[in-house]
């Protein structure tokens, strides 16, 4: 007698299409765990199961055309990568819009055929078979028409050559952080090349925390060129992004934060930085207490920023009083020399440009 088993199910690539768009539509709102498990439960499905389709449709190496490249002619929605036990790859539209699915193969042959055609030489010499993977940095975006052979292909303007294209996000994090230090434009660009369909004005957020960190890193570089106002941007999506994923008082969105504040402090804009660095105070404070060094160093640069605002009063007040609190909180720690030569040298600034404060201003 044979032995029972449970009934395998039948998945159809229109339905795991179904399931990426709904969990990815899904995801902006709650981000990617809570969809998947959201969609999951209400599909009856094996949480692994929808991970590992999303997974697939979103991960580089996985993927014959690199994610985010390739919409539907028809729609204008993004095709959805389906790779189901025993079958080749397509790509399919969401499921509103009922086209055929394309052989992802024939799509990447002809991306690729597209690329060597019109730009070259920007596939690097032996890397002519993973041309599609370079497609990015010459192409906005590729519609697909009926066929995978009719392709609608937006050009970019200012085309470039990527750097690693094939990594995942995790790795070209790991990649950047051991260039960051003796290469650090290999870094920038192993980077850029990874958030090169990450739109920081957008209202989408990271989906994950890899992505989230790497654009925090990408900020970090950028300030270190000398660049506050190339790292703004991503140093604010990195923020609202790790926010969301983890929490306001996580260290990851701190040390965004702080990234965010100094950004701005270096762009002489003195309200935002104030700003960040009051919050940045709040969260270093739940997270921490209010007299821990990170907090006393937010209050600290918070007056700094203040007093450049012309803010001498409550800079100078607010500098005194984090001076008393770091000597009783943290007798033997070295950090309140500065802070006291710090506020030396506002009040010998207030005396020379003769602005006139009371003796026992800050007292
Ligand atoms: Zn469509
Ligand atoms: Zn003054």
């Amino acid at each position: 007698m044979p032995t029972r088993t449970r009934p395998v199910a039948v998945w159809t690539p229109a339905f795991v299409a179904d399931t990426v768009a709904a969990t990815l539509g899904h995801a902006n709102e709650r981000g990617l765990l809570r969809a998947v498990g959201d969609v999951a439960r209400a599909h009856g499905l094996l949480l692994a199961t929808v991970e590992e389709w999303v997974a697939r449709a979103r991960a580089v190496q996985a993927a014959p055309v690199p994610p985010g490249l390739l919409f539907c002619h028809a729609c204008d929605q993004p095709m959805i990568l389906v790779q189901l036990p025993g079958c080749a790859q397509l790509y399919l539209c969401a499921p509103t819009c009922g086209r055929a699915p394309v052989p992802a193969e024939a799509v990447r042959d002809a991306v690729a055929a597209a690329m060597m055609r019109r730009k070259p030489h920007l596939v690097p010499a032996g890397r002519t078979s993973d041309a599609a993977a370079y497609a990015p940095g010459a192409m906005l975006r590729v519609s697909i028409g009926a066929t995978s052979t009719d392709l609608h292909i937006t050009w970019r303007t200012a085309p470039r050559q990527l750097t690693g294209p094939l990594m995942s996000m995790a790795q070209r994090l790991h990649h950047a952080r051991q260039y960051s230090e003796g290469h650090r434009s290999r870094a920038i660009e192993v980077l850029r090349t990874g958030l090169i369909f990450t739109d920081p004005a957008g209202h989408k957020l990271a989906l994950d925390t890899a992505t989230a960190q790497a654009t925090a890193l990408l900020a970090e570089l950028t300030l270190t060129n000398g660049d506050p106002q190339g790292a703004l941007p991503w140093a604010a999506w990195a923020h609202r992004s790790l926010r969301r994923l983890l929490g306001a008082t996580s260290p990851q969105a701190r040390t965004a934060l702080k990234l965010l504040a100094t950004a701005h402090r270096r762009a002489d804009n003195h309200k935002e930085a104030a700003t960040c660095y009051s919050d940045l105070i709040r969260y270093n404070s739940e997270a921490e207490g209010p007299d821990a060094l990170p907090t006393l160093a937010a209050q600290a640069t918070l007056a700094l920023v203040l007093y450049d605002a012309g803010r001498c009063g409550p800079a100078r007040r607010l500098l005194a009083r984090t001076i008393t609190t770091h000597r009783h909180a943290h007798p033997q720690h070295s950090g309140g020399t500065r802070m006291v030569a710090a506020l030396d040298r506002m009040r010998a600034t207030c005396i020379d440009k003769h602005h006139g404060h009371q003796a026992g201003f800050d007292e």
